[in-house]
């Protein structure tokens, strides 16, 4: 089970490198590096974009020391007011696994304290259908953290139980897309939101989803494959094969 969503120097906001990972553990790892456009958090609003062509160089030779054990990969920050640049920018560029994203509203990221002044279910039911637009707009391989843009408001699952037509319809496209739902295991174990994960799971297994991707979206060897030893149960709970894991 490789973890899917891992973060290195290439993004903005952390400063582990490859090797910390490499050397903790035996297997495959893919990191996806944050591309934010207009992002707002700590002393915004800038573009956050990964450097390709070091990125490139540092993946091909890392997987000359380490027995290509590094697939390659960055997490797409939607954010529509720059949906051109981000088609642009992904043009013509390789990766492996392609995260797709919401973490802000030009404004504030939503892990911000300027979220608890939203409107609740107005917000959860906003940023559901920003989620829609985002996989109608980017080609990307996995839905990552669905409960990002509310993960601070400690909902509950009759609070998202609210919003589950607009839930479903994600789901839908997300499937009809050919997109993975991400299993965010810092959500789940580090945010307390592993309910809500319970819930779109069910639906999910309802509708017949066969794609998941398991991710810590780790910023530190401390949270490198967080928790996966748990979800290895969820996934048989869940009656979710191994097969079907992206
Ligand atoms: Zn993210
Ligand atoms: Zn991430």
């Amino acid at each position: 089970m490789r973890d899917n969503h891992l973060h290195t120097y290439f993004s903005y906001d952390c400063e582990a490198s490859f090797e910390e990972y490499l050397q903790a553990y035996e297997g495959h790892i893919v990191t996806t590096e944050h591309f934010d456009l207009s992002n707002p958090y700590l002393g915004g609003p800038r573009d956050d974009v990964p450097d390709y062509a070091k990125y490139s160089v540092a993946v091909a030779e890392l997987n000359l020391s380490y027995g290509n054990r590094v697939k390659r990969g960055i997490e797409i920050g939607y954010y529509a007011p720059r949906l051109a640049d981000i088609l642009a920018f992904l043009e013509g560029k390789d990766y492996d696994v392609k995260l797709l994203s919401i973490h802000h509203n030009g404004r504030f990221d939503y892990l911000e304290e300027a979220v608890f002044e939203l409107d609740r279910e107005q917000h959860i039911r906003s940023y559901i259908r920003e989620m829609q637009e985002a996989i109608k707009s980017v080609p990307a391989h996995v839905l990552a953290h669905f409960d990002y843009g509310f993960r601070k408001l400690q909902v509950s699952v009759e609070e998202l139980q609210l919003a589950e037509k607009d839930l479903r319809l994600l789901f839908r496209l997300m499937m009809e897309h050919g997109l993975a739902f991400e299993i965010n295991t810092k959500s789940m174990y580090l945010y307390g939101n592993e309910a809500l994960y319970r819930y779109a799971l069910k639906l999910l297994s309802d509708m017949g989803c066969q794609r998941y991707s398991i991710g810590s979206d780790g910023h530190n060897l401390a949270h490198f494959r967080l928790g996966f030893d748990k979800v290895e149960e969820l996934l048989s709970e869940f009656q979710i094969r191994k097969e079907w894991l992206v």
